[in-house]
């Protein structure tokens, strides 16, 4: 068996691991590269592998940086199957569409610059049309159910408890050479126990190769009911003087839960009724959708919750509005009397929160409410560190605007969960592999498995290395 990592080692995106089982090709993940626009074109352009060579690809769940190069590699000749669970391939549907979108507004701007410098235009990596034919591809199995890929190599799917669909992937292995049986588990993403809708990540108990991810390798979460709470006082303190609360929120995954929270907190009249909460965010409308047609990948948590509520729906209630169309939008910048705004982009980068941060955060009365980790360089991080005054659209704005930030909503488990799910594997693996994370936090993590647990062979992957295991 061999493994080579092509993305996502030593960093946290692009997550792309090629495995060779008994002669066939299989590639974990197709991720996009995410950093510098000149780096990233480069290495999402350039597939370091060729695409009509791989057999299958198994896709962990639905984030960019876990699918968005699939519409390359199609386009490339990948001509085989993308397995992974149903809601992933549904958020794909939306999330392959909108990367294209966006790769398309890149590409503008990138070809105007390069007008001025009289150099050719260039490509986009993939446009709608590569994103809408990669969907054709997938291949949907649930969670739990054994699916064999290959004569003797099966694959089953547990929930990771990251995002809707997210999945560890397991794969019983029969070897030809050695006819050997061994267990490989590719972790994913994988979240936190007890967070609201999902389920927590399911334990494995035997694992002979582990790939493990490692965002959080270094670092403790603060506790969840903390940030529930902490929620609470926000919204309530920024409505009594007047305010709005105005939060940028991934459009998958992290609106839902703030969604579904405020619910709670609504049903238990701990804040108003009367508060109006919109969602203005075309993406965030369609992926709530989807987590709306999967009630089998909820927890039990919002099984009941679904039984006490009379709306029978956890992302719907009498004050919740979801605007789609850009009048609605735009109607928003009208509102006077205190609400909530939730709005894409997550990091401020781009995307209709841009208007509601230049509408609102002049006003000492209002709150940006930051849930989520902001990149060096993007507006999200410039709010995060209070700069006196922000530019958006060009323009220049004063922060008077209050910015408070909740840590505890991260989809991604801590050191300490890292460590307890890892633990949970009986026999320690003969190999293990830590990847999705920043250099300190896989070192920290390899560290902390070969101390604490006693898993030895550990290793930390660079960039395009390969393994014979
Ligand atoms: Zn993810």
């Amino acid at each position: 068996m061999q493994i080579q990592f092509h993305g996502a080692v030593r960093t946290v995106t692009g997550s792309q691991h090629l495995l060779t089982i008994n002669g066939h090709r299989i590639l974990l993940d197709c991720g996009l590269y995410q950093g510098s626009r000149k780096e990233s074109y480069r290495r999402n352009q350039n597939l370091p592998f060729d695409a009509a060579s791989i057999d299958k690809v198994i896709l962990s769940h639905a984030h960019i940086d876990h699918s968005g190069n699939l519409p390359n590699l199609v386009k490339s000749g990948f001509k085989g199957d993308i397995i992974c669970t149903y809601p992933t391939r549904d958020l794909c549907a939306i999330m392959l569409r909108d990367s294209a979108k966006i790769q398309g507004y890149d590409i503008q701007y990138l070809n105007k610059k390069r007008a001025r410098h009289n150099l050719p235009p260039v490509e986009p990596i993939y446009d709608m049309e590569d994103a809408v034919d990669s969907l054709k591809q997938f291949v949907g199995i649930g969670y739990n159910r054994p699916f064999q890929i290959f004569p003797g190599i099966y694959l089953t799917f547990y929930d990771a408890g990251h995002i809707l669909g997210s999945a560890i992937t397991v794969l019983d292995i029969e070897e030809e050479e050695t006819k050997q049986s061994r267990r490989l588990v590719f972790s994913g993403d994988l979240g936190r126990p007890n967070r609201p809708i999902l389920n927590d990540p399911s334990p494995i108990d035997s694992a002979d190769i582990l790939l493990i991810e490692s965002t959080y390798g270094n670092r403790e979460h603060p506790d969840l009911d903390e940030a529930s709470d902490k929620l609470e006082t926000i919204i309530n303190s920024t409505c009594k003087q007047g305010g709005k609360v105005i939060v940028p929120a991934f459009a998958v995954g992290r609106t839902q839960e703030l969604v579904y929270r405020i619910h709670k907190l609504v049903d238990a009249r701990d804040i108003s009724p009367d508060l109006p909460i919109y969602v203005d965010s075309p993406l965030a409308i369609d992926a709530t959708s989807i987590y709306r047609l999967h009630p089998e990948a909820y927890d039990e948590e919002v099984a009941r919750f679904l039984l006490e509520s009379h709306t029978g729906d956890p992302f719907g209630f009498a004050m919740m509005q979801y605007t789609r169309s850009t009048a609605q939008s735009k109607a928003l910048n009208h509102l006077r009397q205190p609400a909530v705004i939730i709005s894409a982009s997550g990091m401020a980068e781009a995307g209709r929160i841009l208007h509601h941060l230049k509408n609102n955060i002049e006003d000492p009365r209002n709150t940006v409410l930051i849930v989520g980790w902001q990149a060096p360089h993007t507006l999200g991080r410039r709010l995060v560190e209070e700069e006196p005054e922000v530019k958006i659209f060009g323009e220049r704005y004063q922060l008077k605007a209050q910015v408070s930030t909740i840590n505890g909503f991260s989809a991604h488990a801590d050191r300490s969960e890292l460590l307890e799910w890892a633990g949970g594997i009986k026999t320690p693996p003969q190999h293990t592999f830590i990847v999705h994370g920043e250099e300190g936090s896989s070192f920290a993590l390899a560290d902390a498995l070969n101390k604490n647990l006693g898993f030895e062979n550990v290793s930390v992957p660079e960039m395009g290395q390969t393994f014979h295991i």
